[in-house]
């Protein structure tokens, strides 16, 4: 059926679009975030509820009668507090949400989480039993407290968008303090509002509101029979609360009793018992998501895995245990997923019933214990094999309908990705020598791309990734190249090129620049080493050094030591500088460039004009080069500044008898006006873009058009 979903980037966009609204992403980011409370739960249900006899039993022989108290301290510190969890942190990504649309309103995320989290024990009703002090925490109490996070932040912060006394109380003496004051009208607002609530509720003589919501949801059954239909409008609606973020199974379990009982209670008149939905259509929990996972093999097994959050799951899977699907994937809230999780279940309910009444599946009068592993657990249900063929055959089906679905959340994360890729290299384009300041210490999407990135980075070497293009350096008078720049690519082995204004940013502010740079060095001296040997006219080599890179005192010998290995001549290789702001004498930068030009390596300032340059720095380094920099040379034939300021920079050039080249031309008229002012080497696209080796060779060799 679902097959003939096409999975083209239009598809993708709409789901994409679809499962981004902001309130949808941040209840799925907060389930995403408990992760690891979740998994740490699931487990220990596992423990507990391990099926095997000869287990259970060498655990009491090992740890005693109370072994199962282990597992119960996990599960109360997890599963059974997610709700307060949940609200806090979606609470807290709601405060997000707003500071980035309100800068001038901001509100410590903190803050929100907190009364939210008090707004939700406010309505909570203490048991009686000492135990469990409130019964609601966990997942059952999930359905409310998603209610209750979204409507107490959206309270407390409409009304301190609105209490504007406070916010800009400066003279405060701390940050917090300022967050505490200023959230004083809208916390003590929002608390009592959900208190009010509740004496309300109480007034009419509704005592607890989350057992209020479950009788509600329970309602609709009382008559019913057992019957196909009743099983359909029951798995239905337990798989649609399950996606709510409510505990489905437990929600409905009163249902359960009353019209699906045990085969005991029974004596196997019925088809449709617990055991019957338990192993046919719910195998690795509700949902059948053993078939979501095996769906995750099928559609991923050309990559390297199927995802960390299915890997995880596998193991709890087989115990019809999936927490960890449901809110790490997270299939709660999560558009893409709810079709096939409630298909599945239901299309098992009928092709079950089929082969129960067809006489092709018997059915045994044995209890099927919840936790026993899919195979094994239809054997049981029907005292032969019939049942566990049965379940292969439905887990099939259930593949089939939940795999499309996989391959267009795949697709959907890619073009996400994609997006926040797109995103940082535009930013690291707007952002100059700024980028890698502030890019890997980003929280958002941003920064963990940056991060991941980094670390690729930092295997990139030794991985064969990085490589050089060779730019020439034309002289316009003669068409002959004179020199030619070496700029890094890194070819990321699933991004492709990674632009080198990301890279190198990047490179810096993990302190791997010096490693690059070398690197660098290294391969353009070979690359040098290899045209003089082949008798190819000597052309002076370019390479450049990061500001970063002259912090580092052995570099002058670093340099030297390379030159030397190849059998160089220093004056054939030339360093470029980019001037900036990170240039400074105070470091002793002054000292080790002209320590390198002391040993015969020419030296070019780059990008020369781009604003932090300052002419002082001709008189403190030993110059051969300025690069004008492409903004200058852009509007070089309808700027009369950009004329004058190039006309002044060549004649300081010829009088301190420094050359003179125009990056970034682009254009004819560009040449042309710039020879006019008395720039005549270029390097830019009229003539060549940075070049492989063997195709730079050949431009070396035949040169280019004189202008
Ligand atoms: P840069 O050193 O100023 O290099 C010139 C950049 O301008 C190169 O970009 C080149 O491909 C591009 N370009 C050349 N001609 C034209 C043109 O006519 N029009 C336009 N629009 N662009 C042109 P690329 O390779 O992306 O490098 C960007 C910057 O990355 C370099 O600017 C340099 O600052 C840095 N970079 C590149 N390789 C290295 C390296 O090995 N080490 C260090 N530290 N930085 C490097
Ligand atoms: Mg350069
Ligand atoms: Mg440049």
């Amino acid at each position: 059926m679902a097959s003939k979903l096409k999975l083209d980037d239009k598809n993708a966009s709409f789901w994409l679009d679809l499962s981004s609204s902001p309130l949808l992403a941040i209840v799925r980011d907060s389930m995403t975030m408990a992760f690891p409370v979740i998994i740490a739960g699931a487990f220990a249900i596992v423990i507990n509820n391990f099926p095997i006899k000869a287990y259970q039993d060498m655990m009491t022989r090992v740890f005693g009668e109370r072994w199962k108290m282990f597992g119960g301290y996990v599960g109360d510190g997890t599963l059974a507090v997610l709700a307060p969890v949940m609200v806090f942190s979606i609470a807290s990504g709601i405060a997000e949400l707003h500071n980035s649309c309100h800068r001038l309103k901001t509100i410590h995320p903190l803050m929100v989480g907190l009364i939210s989290f008090c707004s939700l024990m406010v309505i909570m009703e203490p048991s009686s039993d000492a135990a469990t002090p409130f019964l609601w925490m966990g997942i059952h109490g999930l359905f409310v407290a998603i209610a209750v996070a979204i409507m107490s932040s959206k309270l407390f912060l409409w009304i301190y968008d609105r209490n504007t006394r406070l916010k800009f109380f400066t003279a405060s003496p701390s940050a917090v303090m300022i967050n505490a004051f200023s959230s004083l009208a809208p916390g003590i607002a929002t608390i009592f509002v959900f208190a009010a609530f509740k004496a309300v509720m109480n007034y009419f003589g509704y005592v607890d509101i989350h057992k209020l919501a479950y009788d509600l949801l329970c309602k609709p059954f009382v008559g019913m029979g057992n019957n196909l239909g009743s099983a359909l409008v029951f798995v239905l609606s337990r798989q649609f609360l399950w996606f709510l973020g409510i505990h489905g199974s437990n929600a409905l379990e009163p249902v359960m009793t009353e019209i699906f009982p045990t085969v005991a209670a029974t004596g196997g008149e019925f088809i449709f018992t617990r055991a019957f939905l338990d192993s046919y259509s719910t195998m690795g929990g509700s949902g059948n998501t053993l078939s979501l996972l095996l769906a995750f093999f099928v559609a991923r097994r050309r990559e390297r895995g199927i995802g960390v959050v299915a890997e995880i799951s596998i193991l709890p899977a087989l115990f019809n245990i999936n927490e960890t699907l449901v809110f790490g994937l997270p299939i709660v809230l999560n558009p893409i997923f709810i079709i096939p999780f409630i298909a599945t279940p239901i299309v098992l309910t009928v092709t079950s019933y089929l082969a129960i009444l067809s006489g092709l599946v018997s059915v045994a009068p044995t209890e099927v214990v919840w936790t026993t592993p899919a195979l094994i657990s239809g054997y049981a249900a029907s005292g032969n094999i019939t049942g566990s063929l049965l379940q292969v055959f439905n887990l099939i089906i259930g593949t089939a309908i939940y795999l499309p679905f996989v391959r267009i959340s795949d697709r959907v994360q890619a073009l996400k990705f994609h997006g926040t890729f797109k995103e940082l290299v535009e930013l690291s384009y707007t952002m100059g020598d700024n980028v890698g300041a502030s890019l890997v210490n980003r929280t958002d999407n941003i920064g963990s791309l940056s991060r991941a990135l980094a670390n690729d980075l930092l295997m990139s070497i030794k991985k064969n990734e990085l490589y050089l293009e060779y730019q020439p350096q034309v002289d316009c008078r003669d068409g002959r190249v004179h020199g030619v720049e070496a700029l890094v690519r890194w070819k990321h082995r699933r991004m492709g090129r990674i632009p080198p204004c990301l890279f190198i940013p990047l490179a810096e502010e993990i302190g791997f620049i010096d490693e690059i740079g070398l690197w660098v060095c290294d391969e353009s001296c070979r690359q040098e080493r290899e045209w003089i040997d082949r008798e190819i006219k000597t052309v002076v080599m370019s390479f450049n050094v990061s500001v970063k890179q002259l912090d580092d005192d052995g570099l002058p010998e670093k340099i030297a030591g390379i030159i030397k290995k190849w059998n160089l001549d220093p004056h054939v290789m030339k360093m470029e500088v980019t001037e900036s702001t990170g240039l400074s004498s105070d470091m002793g930068h002054n000292d080790i460039i002209r320590d390198i030009k002391m040993m015969g390596v020419n030296i070019a300032i780059d990008d020369f004009g781009m604003g932090h340059t300052s002419l002082v720095y001709l008189k403190q380094f030993p110059v051969s080069m300025i690069k004008l920099d492409g903004s200058l040379v852009k509007d070089v034939t309808t700027s009369k500044i950009s004329m004058d300021i190039i006309a002044t920079i060549s004649e300081l050039c010829r009088s301190m008898d420094i050359q003179l080249l125009a990056e970034f031309v682009e254009t004819e008229e560009q040449a042309i006006k710039l020879k006019s002012l008395g720039c005549c080497m270029f390097q830019g696209y009229l003539y060549s873009p940075a070049l492989s080796p063997e195709n730079c060779e050949a431009a070396i060799r035949q040169g280019f058009r004189v202008y």
